[in-house]
């Protein structure tokens, strides 16, 4: 028996993990949290808001699936870290913010990281059993949102509901907005150079439309390893929570002879500017992920509410991050300083926006 703590559990990750839980008996939820639905009954023990680590605490896992939205997965993803119990990790947020603390307290813990979102499920499994020296780059694919092809100026008057239809994925709404604006291939960029310790300049984006290659791995030799299969987020939650059985899904085999499009492009720096606002940030590092993250947050939250425009993101991004200073973070109470000072100007800079 594997026992699984689920955060977020009402979440669009957190249904889909629950799918996955009930279709194999080896697997049992013993703690749900969510930010404020009612889940009373979802689990044993159930938590709404607060301080998850507390749920954790009492629910001694073998497995965590943080699947929380944003910065406030980041504690969780620590204390599961720090106590060498197996993160099954769709929260990038938690790693882009906190990448340095969270790293240092995976070294310590000695447990493992099951990456959950689809790129980076699929590098851990291109590296598996694979020399890191023998390994040239990564390579994310992104499906380029529902704009793709679009020029900045065709951005202007987007509105919440055309960037909540996206063409491959079914999510929720934050990460939906960020892959519109590409800010999520950006956040996703900063989580593989931290889950497989990687400068930046060897982890590249190319835009996908079809979503079916999920990522490569271009090895030394010249060979490169991609990844496929249909967009379906069952089966990376379900590679890491019955890691390293892979058990079945209801999930397709992937069918060649009917016919798959597997074009690829560089992505529109121009049009998407948070992806380059995302790798200037992850070179930069120190608290400058942090404050990306927390900057975007604020103002996808805004834009969400009909009031931000869309292309106001990346300027609130980008300015906050030119007023806020980086530090080197020693620990989390450092983090949600800078989270929480980063938010503040960025809520004060989408108010300038919007007047
Ligand atoms: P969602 O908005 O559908 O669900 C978020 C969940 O987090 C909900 O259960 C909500 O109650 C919970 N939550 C929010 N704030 C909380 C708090 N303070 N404390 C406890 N719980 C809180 O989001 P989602 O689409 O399921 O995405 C979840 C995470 O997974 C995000 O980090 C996202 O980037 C990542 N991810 C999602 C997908 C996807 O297909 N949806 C794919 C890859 C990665
Ligand atoms: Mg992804």
């Amino acid at each position: 028996m594997k026992r699984v703590a689920l955060l977020g559990a009402t979440g669009s990750i957190g249904k889909q993990a629950r799918e996955i839980v009930e279709a194999h008996p080896e697997l049992e939820l013993v703690a749900a949290a969510s930010g404020s639905q009612d889940i009373e009954g979802v689990a044993p023990l159930t938590q709404v808001g607060g301080d998850l680590t507390e749920l954790l605490e009492k629910s001694k896992p073998d497995v965590v699936l943080n699947a929380v939205v944003g910065f406030a997965g980041l504690p969780a993803t620590l204390w599961t870290l720090e106590q060498g119990v197996d993160l099954a990790l769709a929260n990038k947020e938690s790693l882009v913010a906190g990448g340095d603390l969270a790293l240092a307290a995976w070294k310590e813990g000695g447990g493992r990281i099951l990456p959950v979102d689809s790129e980076h499920s699929a590098v851990f499994q291109l590296l598996e059993g694979k020399e890191s020296t023998s390994v040239d780059s990564l390579v994310l694919t992104a499906s380029g949102g529902p704009f793709r092809g679009r020029s900045r100026a065709e951005l202007n008057s987007i509105s919440p509901l055309e960037a909540l239809a996206h063409p491959t994925w079914n999510m929720g709404p934050k990460i939906t907005v960020d892959s519109a604006t590409l800010m999520n291939k950006g956040l996703e960029l900063i989580e593989a150079h931290f889950l497989f310790e990687l400068p930046y300049d060897r982890i590249e984006v190319v835009v996908h439309q079809t979503s079916i290659v999920h990522a490569l791995v271009r090895f030394r030799d010249g060979a490169s390893l991609a990844h496929l299969g249909y967009p379906d987020m069952r089966v990376p939650i379900s590679y890491a929570l019955t890691y390293p059985e892979r058990a079945a899904t209801p999930i397709a085999p992937l069918d060649l002879a009917s016919g798959l499009i597997l074009e690829f492009s560089a992505p529109d720096e121009d049009a998407f500017p948070c992806l380059a606002l995302a790798r200037a940030a992850g070179e930069a590092g120190r608290t400058v992920p942090c404050v990306l993250n927390a900057a975007n947050e604020i103002a996808v939250a805004s834009f969400l509410d009909g009031r931000l425009p869309f292309l106001g993101i990346p300027e609130v991004v980008e300015r906050t991050l030119n007023a806020v200073d980086a530090v080197t973070a020693s620990d989390l109470d450092d983090l949600l300083a800078v989270d929480a000072e980063a938010r503040r100007i960025a809520s004060a800079l989408t108010r300038e926006l919007v007047h």
